[in-house]
């Protein structure tokens, strides 16, 4: 199945919360892929993948994240293969 980056299917979205600085960048820019917690105010991812077409959206929200903590993958991918990570 062809994707529109370089033929990958998925792409997964993961957000490491001991990382967050709980900013709220991601959930104001892109309120489908992230929320903030109410009781702690870190980053609550709201889907863990997403169709191809969101892949540019996503590397924006991770390339904002002022934490680094929000990483996006290949799913077919190895996990150390992350496109974009802040750190
Ligand atoms: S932009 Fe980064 S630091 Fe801010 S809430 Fe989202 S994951 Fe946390």
């Amino acid at each position: 199945m062809a994707g529109a980056d370089g033929g990958v299917a998925r792409v997964g979205i993961r957000v490491d919360r001991d990382s967050c600085a709980g900013s709220g960048v991601c959930a104001l820019f892109e309120p489908r892929f992230f929320d903030q917690s109410e009781e702690d105010g870190l980053v609550l991812p709201r889907v863990r993948e997403a169709a191809p077409e969101a892949l540019p959206a996503l590397r924006a929200a991770a390339a904002r994240c002022p934490a680094g903590a929000i990483a996006v993958v290949a799913l077919d991918a190895p996990e150390s293969a992350a496109w974009d990570r802040a750190d």
